[in-house]
């Protein structure tokens, strides 16, 4: 089915999809691919800002993938408003917004599993078995799908960006990937769709995460060691709130690797949980 938002086209299967961005069709037009989970905030429209900026065509996909979900994980509670979403992607000059159900993306049992390398037992990987395998299978789908001359990702979620950068450069994909700034409340807390999960006092509590990553920071620059670093960005988030950190890491950027490497930057990324609530946040340094 196919609903027209003020020239926006709503499709929700992969045929109506391919139809739509046949290479044939698109007349050598550039393509510009947003993938997302939904629940649409600023920081995903920032994609598309850009991507409306290089490109003729922008596509916005809006998935939350069982795959990149684990036991007890918050697949269920993942915030959902499609009807808001779809507000917003047609305000921002989004063209083609796909919205698949699971049975579209999934139609039988896979029996293909994409798995990253050492890259993806770091961070979030550490902690999230089988995460990025899953975010890997709907990424190739979706890029398979769009066929996207570039494709817009955050920095919010840098582990990610750098596997699929990697992904990208292995197997000869032939999207680019272009890298996106991470969009903050005035409050410096990372937007997240997960946000909205945090009751009012975890909401209160929350801006610690930036405010201890810029003591990282400041502590960085003063050169001091990588242990004194993550020290003190740990001991400012347990001491100012009820957050409990899944990990705090300095790691060469984007190779994730724990030797820093000269020709690299330097992510300083943490995880901490407020309640079921885990939020992430990172600064390249
Ligand atoms: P998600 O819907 O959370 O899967 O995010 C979809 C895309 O938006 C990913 O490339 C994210 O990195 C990016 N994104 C999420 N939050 C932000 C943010 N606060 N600023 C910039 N990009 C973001």
């Amino acid at each position: 089915m196919e609903i027209e938002n003020s020239g926006m086209i709503v499709v929700k299967t992969t045929a109506k999809l391919t139809a739509l961005l046949d290479r044939n069709q698109r007349d050598g037009k550039q393509v510009g691919f947003v993938p997302t989970m939904g629940y649409l905030h600023e920081g995903h429209l920032s994609l598309v800002n850009q991507a409306r900026q290089e490109n003729e065509i922008v596509v916005m996909s809006i998935f939350v993938n069982p795959a990149q979900f684990g036991p007890g994980e918050d697949l269920d509670a993942y915030p959902r408003d499609v009807d808001n979403d779809t507000k917003l992607a047609a305000s921002v000059g989004v063209d083609i917004l796909f919205i698949p159900s699971v049975e579209e993306m999934y139609p039988q049992r896979s029996e293909t599993v994409i798995k990253p390398g050492p890259i993806a037992n770091v961070l979030c990987g550490a902690s999230r078995p089988g995460h990025f395998d899953g975010v890997l299978k709907v990424v190739l789908k979706l890029f398979n799908l769009v066929d996207p001359d570039h494709s817009y990702f955050g920095l919010k979620d840098a582990q990610q960006l750098a596997i699929i950068e990697t992904f990208v450069r292995e197997f000869n994909l032939r999207t680019t990937i272009v890298r996106v700034q991470t969009c903050r409340e005035s409050d410096g807390l990372a937007k997240s769709s997960r946000n909205v999960n945090l009751t009012l006092i975890q909401r209160e509590e929350a801006p610690v995460i930036y405010k201890a990553l810029q003591l990282g920071l400041s502590a960085y620059k003063k050169k001091n060691s990588n242990s004194t670093i993550k020290k003190i960005v740990a001991n400012y988030i347990e001491s100012e709130s009820s957050g409990v950190i899944d990990y705090v890491q300095l790691l060469s950027y984007p190779s994730l690797s724990t030797e820093m490497k000269t020709d690299e930057d330097v992510l300083l990324a943490c995880a901490v949980k407020f309640g079921n609530v885990r939020l992430i946040d990172n600064i390249i340094m």
